[in-house]
C-alpha cells in the first residue's frame, strides 16, 4: 500500500512538472511567433513543424489601405472615418511605415481619408504616392477620394505613378448628392466627377467609381450614368454603421437613417446587373476583409463593430500589429480583393 501511494505521489508529481514546462513553452512560442498564428501547443510541440505551421498561418499585409487624414471638407452623413483627430504623421515616419509594410509583403496600398487631398494640397499624398512606386516598387499604388481637391497640376506632377484613382459618387442627381452632404457648398459633385474621368484618360490612370447605397439613392437607377463613364470598377458598398464613428454615443455623426436592408440592397444590385464592372459589398463582406491603418499607422480592427487599434506599426513592428487588425484573408479573397490592380496589366485604351 505504502509503495503504490508512493508511487502515486510520484506520478502526480511529475505529471505537474511537465505541465509547467508545458505551459512556458507555449507562452514562449506565443511571444515569438506571434499571438495571430492560430497554432495549437500540440503543434507547438511538434519542433519543426512549428515554423513551418506559423508561417503558413501568418497575415501577409499583401493590400493595405492607410487613411493617413481623417479631415474632410465633405459632410456625408454617414462617413464612418470621421475627423476625430486631425494628426497626420510627418512624411518622413510615414515613408517608414510604408517601407516596413512593402518588407512584410505589401503589394498594393490604397491611400484614403477622410479627402486625402486636403492636407498640404495634395503634395503630401503626391510624395507618397511617387514614394510607393518609384522607391518601393509596388505593382499597385491607388486613390480613395471625394474629387473636390484635385487639379490637373497634380495629374502633371504624379499621374504617372498612381495606378487608380477612385471617386466616390452616389448619386447622379445634384440635390441626393446634397441631402447626403456629398458635397462642399454650391460646388457641382458632378462636374468634378466627369472632369477627373477626362483627366484620368488623358494622364493615364485607371479610374474607379466607389457608391455607398443607403435610403437617399436607393431608388435611383445609375445605370446609364456609369456606362458613359465607364470606370474599371464600380464599387457598389451597403452604408455601413461603426460605433464611434457613424453611430453611437462618441460618434461625430448619426447614420441609422441612412442605413437600408440586405433586401434592399440586392434589389438595388438586380436593378443593375447589366453593369459589367459592378462589385458588390454586402456590409457582411466589408466588415473584416480590409487592411485599414489609421492615422498613426494603427490597425484597426472592425469584428465589433467599431474600430479598435492595434498598436502603431512604428512602435512594434507589421508582425506583431496585424495580429491586433482583426483582418479575414479569406474573406478579402472571397470579395475579390485580389485582382489585377497594377494599370500595366489592365490593357487599357487610353
Ligand atoms: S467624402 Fe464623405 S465619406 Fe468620404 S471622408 Fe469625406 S465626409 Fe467621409
Amino acid at each position: 500500500m505504502r509503495v503504490s501511494a508512493v508511487i502515486a505521489s510520484l506520478q502526480r508529481c511529475i505529471s505537474s512538472i511537465l505541465c509547467v514546462f508545458a505551459r512556458v513553452f507555449s507562452k514562449y512560442n506565443y511571444w515569438t511567433t506571434g499571438a495571430c498564428t492560430g497554432t495549437s501547443t500540440a503543434v507547438l510541440a511538434a519542433g519543426s513543424k512549428v515554423d513551418q505551421n506559423t508561417e503558413q498561418n501568418r497575415t501577409t499585409p499583401t493590400s493595405v489601405n492607410y487613411h493617413f487624414t481623417r479631415k474632410c471638407n465633405y459632410k456625408c452623413g454617414f462617413c464612418f472615418h470621421t475627423a476625430k483627430t486631425s494628426f497626420v504623421l510627418p512624411l518622413e515616419e510615414a515613408k517608414r511605415g510604408l517601407r516596413l509594410l512593402k518588407d512584410s509583403g505589401m503589394e498594393k496600398i490604397n491611400f484614403s481619408g477622410g479627402e486625402p487631398f486636403l492636407h498640404d494640397r495634395g503634395e503630401f499624398l503626391g510624395q507618397m504616392v511617387q514614394y510607393c512606386k518609384l522607391d518601393l516598387q509596388l505593382p499597385s499604388v491607388s486613390i480613395v477620394s471625394n474629387g473636390s481637391m484635385i487639379r490637373e497640376q497634380w495629374f502633371q506632377k504624379y499621374g504617372d505613378c498612381l495606378d487608380i484613382l477612385a471617386i466616390s459618387c452616389d448619386s447622379f442627381n445634384e440635390e441626393t448628392n446634397q441631402l447626403i452632404g456629398r458635397t462642399q457648398g454650391r460646388k457641382s459633385h458632378l462636374d468634378s466627377l466627369y472632369k477627373i474621368r477626362n483627366w484620368c484618360q488623358q494622364y493615364k490612370v485607371a479610374f474607379k467609381i466607389n457608391s455607398v447605397i443607403n435610403t437617399f439613392n436607393i431608388d435611383e437607377d445609375m445605370t446609364e450614368n456609369i456606362i458613359q463613364l465607364n470606370p474599371v470598377r464600380w464599387k457598389v458598398f451597403q452604408c455601413l454603421l461603426i460605433d464611434g464613428e457613424n453611430a453611437g454615443e462618441a460618434a461625430l455623426r448619426e447614420a441609422e437613417r441612412f442605413v437600408i436592408s440586405d433586401q434592399q440592397f440586392q434589389e438595388f444590385l438586380d436593378r443593375h446587373s447589366s453593369v459589367s464592372c459592378l462589385v458588390p459589398e454586402s456590409n457582411e463582406k466589408m466588415r473584416n476583409s480590409y487592411l485599414i491603418l489609421d492615422e498613426y499607422m494603427r490597425f484597426l480592427d472592425c469584428r465589433e463593430g467599431r474600430k479598435d487599434p492595434s498598436k502603431s506599426i512604428l512602435d512594434v513592428g507589421v508582425k506583431e500589429a496585424i495580429c491586433f487588425s482583426g483582418f479575414d484573408e479569406k474573406m478579402f479573397l472571397k470579395r475579390g480583393g485580389k485582382y489585377v490592380w497594377s494599370k500595366g496589366d489592365m490593357k487599357l485604351e487610353w
